[in-house]
């Protein structure tokens, strides 16, 4: 006999882990199956959770590297990292979170259901761990099975000295030299942490511009830090091969005015995104539509058969519309889709309204459209931008790199998109997301009271900009 369910979740990353909590919390009895030996999936395993690890300690040897500008006094000696011990910090961050999700698990009377899930037909699942066992859901299966590195034509990952963002985050020495393939938030997260610990550091980019999908002038101000703190860029740059020897790798790559440039390095980190996982599923036989190997959804998470919903990674919103590829988007998702299951009231997700968090350094932070994209739009835009160095409290922090952007419609004063880069970008985007999603003008942004001294004053100050009339400008 299967053991029975309402819901069974495959996955237990953020998009299945927060679906069958919400499920659970709405009365249903669920069971989510994981293969690996941990709960959490790629966010608290491999992903956002060991990277923002390692940047603090990027952050943290940076503050030392200045000591002396802070009065501190530590010693004679060269200042290191121990990746031992950077290693072991971020581990134990790492299981102290996914062993809260076993918590929450337990709390909610969410089943883990341990191993490798097959679906063998409607409301059925078999799972295997060693032993087979079956599992019947019979309101829905929620699939979200996440998403894994892929590579380009040319280069083969090999895991060792050709690897992903899996590998880099267990690094265990500083290597000498890295280069980094693709310039999205991983490519320039891993840029940060390693030049800071001592690497050099080289980019490639296929397209004109790094960060290609952050608004223009967040691009060319992260170009500008990137140089200064000794990153190599090469924009317009096509890898054509990579060959992994045992102890560096040979990159050969086509430059924009069409010649080719061999490189070396210790290390080839493969940032060029990220595809589905789906095979061993059993999917395929189940009639689901289909995106490029995504699996395609509804705008609340139906597949369009019966029975199974698919959140997060692995879903597509449709031929030509962006999803994004991120965990706080997958559990929004998740909530969504346990909400409809449940037969509850639920409210479809806006994606223009997601924020984008890139912890690189200086960090970017960003909401809506940028303003190329809000002018495409056929908006005619204004814009307002305030620099961070002149507040008194980047001043004090020693932290005046960058900028707030404001993108606004000038006939109903509507903001429109918010980006920013420098210090405090990624908490200071949730003011911005809150004012897109209650649709402010940039006249109630103005109104509002930014506290002194605090960075928030840099969007208050860029809203006034908008106006033409900033206060500390
Ligand atoms: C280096 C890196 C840094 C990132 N940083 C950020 C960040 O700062 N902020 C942010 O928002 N996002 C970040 N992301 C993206 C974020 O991690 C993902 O968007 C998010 O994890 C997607 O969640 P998910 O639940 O869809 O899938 P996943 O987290 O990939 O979870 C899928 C789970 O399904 C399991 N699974 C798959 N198939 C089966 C099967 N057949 N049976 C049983 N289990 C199965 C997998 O083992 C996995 O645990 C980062 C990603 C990477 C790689």
């Amino acid at each position: 006999m299967p053991s029975e369910f309402d819901v069974v979740v495959i996955g237990a990353g953020t998009g299945g882990y927060v679906a069958a909590i919400r499920a659970s919390q709405l009365g249903l009895k669920v069971a989510v199956v994981e293969k690996q030996k941990a709960l959490g999936g790629t966010c608290l395993i491999w992903g956002c959770i060991p990277t923002k690890a390692l940047l603090e300690h990027a952050h943290a040897l940076k503050v030392v590297q200045n000591v002396k500008e802070w009065g501190v006094t530590i010693g004679e000696g060269a200042v290191g990292i121990d990746m031992g011990q950077v290693q072991a910090r971020k581990d134990k961050v790492v299981s102290g979170l996914t062993k809260g999700i076993e918590f929450l698990f337990k709390k909610n009377k969410i089943e883990w259901i341990k191993g490798t899930a097959t679906i063998t037909g409607r409301g059925r699942i078999d799972v295997v761990d060693g032993e087979k066992q079956s599992l019947s859901a019979t309101k829905e299966i929620v699939i979200a099975t996440g998403s894994t590195p892929r590579s380009v034509p040319g280069v083969e990952i090999d895991r060792k000295r050709i690897i992903t963002s899996d590998e880099a985050i267990g690094l265990r020495e500083v290597p000498k030299s890295m280069v980094i393939l693709g310039s999205g938030a991983v490519g320039v997260e891993f840029a940060s942490i390693f030049r800071r610990f001592g690497s050099q550091v080289t980019i490639l980019e296929l397209l004109p511009r790094i960060v290609p999908g952050e608004d223009e002038a967040i691009s060319a101000e992260l170009e500008k830090s990137f140089k200064k703190q000794g990153i190599t860029i090469h924009t317009g740059t096509k890898v054509t091969r990579a060959v992994a020897a045992a102890d560096h790798v040979e990159i050969e790559a086509q430059l924009p005015d069409g010649t080719t440039t061999k490189l070396s390095a210790d290390y080839l980190l493969v940032a060029t995104g990220r595809g589905p996982v789906t095979t061993g599923l059993g999917a395929e036989g189940l009639g689901l539509s289909m995106d490029r190997g995504y699996i395609s959804v509804d705008h609340l998470f139906r597949t369009g058969v019966p029975g199974f919903s698919a959140v997060g990674d692995v879903v597509s919103l449709g031929a030509g519309k962006v999803h994004p590829q991120l965990a706080h988007v997958s559990s929004a998702e998740g909530i969504v889709a346990a909400e409809r299951i449940a037969g509850r009231a639920t409210q479809p997700i806006n994606y223009d309204h997601v924020p984008a968090c890139t912890y690189c350094d200086p960090e970017i932070g960003s909401v809506g459209w940028t303003e190329r994209e809000a002018q495409e739009r056929g908006y005619d835009v204004r814009v307002g931008t305030f620099p961070f160095f002149v507040l008194g409290r980047a001043k004090m922090a020693g932290e005046g790199e960058g900028f707030v952007k404001i993108v606004a419609d000038k006939k109903y004063d509507e903001v429109l998109g918010v980006h920013m880069i420098g210090p405090r970008a990624t908490e200071l985007v949730a003011e911005a997301t809150l004012a897109l999603r209650l649709e402010c003008t940039v006249e109630e942004l103005i109104r509002t009271i930014h506290a002194h001294p605090t960075f928030s004053e840099a969007v208050g100050e860029a809203a006034h900009a908008v106006h033409g009339a900033a206060i500390h400008m």
